[in-house]
């Protein structure tokens, strides 16, 4: 599967901002200083993170709804209406940029828009991609129980089913391992 350096960055954005309403731990977007710090962290261009507000938090969490949604989505159909509706809302221009140092590359969000329709633009043309490349069901949750938290399937035979190898992969493959020292 062929993705971009700038889909994958998207699609990652996409993932932790999913994440960020994990099951397991506190929303880390509870409040305008989650949101800054999510910005901060994910280097989203073209925002000024000191101008951050409650709107923002809210359009933000609306659409971390919206990427659920579409990560649920039961049909590329489903996914595709899901897609068009958030990224037509946000509105887009796309254009080429190399803001920083970084290779030529496209950014969609509309010159000056909120940080909402950034990531709705930007990450919704990337989820959009997965579709149109027929690797939708790469968009995964985690199947460790308990977990549920969302991850890109990027491996080469799509056989990856817990959000990472280091918690959840491991902690299955011990019980699993224990399970069977047990039975023998
Ligand atoms: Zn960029
Ligand atoms: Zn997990």
């Amino acid at each position: 599967m062929l993705i971009n350096h700038d889909t994958r960055c998207a699609l990652d954005h996409t993932v932790d901002l999913l994440n960020t309403a994990a099951e397991d731990a506190h929303d880390a977007l509870a409040d305008v200083e989650g949101l800054r710090a999510f910005v901060a962290g994910h280097a989203v261009s073209e925002v000024r993170i000191d101008r951050l507000g409650a709107a923002d938090l809210g359009a933000v969490r609306a659409v971390r709804e919206r990427f659920a949604d579409i990560f649920a989505a039961p049909s590329d159909r489903a996914a595709a209406e899901l897609i068009n509706t958030l990224v037509a809302a946000a509105g887009t221009t796309p254009r080429l940029t190399d803001h920083d140092g970084h290779d030529w590359h496209v950014h969609y969000f509309s010159p000056g828009a909120s940080v909402a329709d950034h990531l709705a633009a930007d990450c919704g043309m990337a989820l959009g991609f997965m579709v149109v490349a027929g690797e939708r069901e790469r968009l995964r949750r985690c199947g460790a129980p308990g977990c549920g938290r969302a991850f890109v399937d990027l491996s080469r035979n799509r056989s990856r089913r817990y959000c990472s190898s280091r918690t959840c992969g491991n902690r299955l493959h011990v019980a699993a391992y224990r399970a069977r020292r047990r039975e023998s």
